[in-house]
């Protein structure tokens, strides 16, 4: 039996539903300098590649939608 890894938050959610990946957008990705932000392809939305983030923000004030959420860690605020 395995047991797959599901991580109980990452820094940053995609909100599927508001996504327009699938209608070309990448500006998330594009504005990532860590470039942790990726499309996927075949369900055409961004997700979280890389558990990592520097919590700079571009990715949520670029999304036309609305989509992405940064959650900053309480510490961090
Ligand atoms: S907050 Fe910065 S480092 Fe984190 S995913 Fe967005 S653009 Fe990338
Ligand atoms: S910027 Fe927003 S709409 Fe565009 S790919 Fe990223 S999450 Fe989707």
């Amino acid at each position: 039996m395995t047991t797959a890894y599901i991580p109980a938050s990452l820094p940053v959610r995609i909100d599927e539903d508001l996504c327009i990946a699938n209608k070309g957008c990448t500006a998330c990705v594009d504005s990532c300098p860590l470039d942790v932000l990726a499309i996927d392809m075949i369900k055409g939305k961004a997700y979280m590649k890389f558990d990592e983030c520097w919590y700079c923000m571009p990715c949520e004030k670029d999304c036309p939608t609305g989509a992405v959420t940064v959650d900053i860690p309480y510490l961090l605020r």
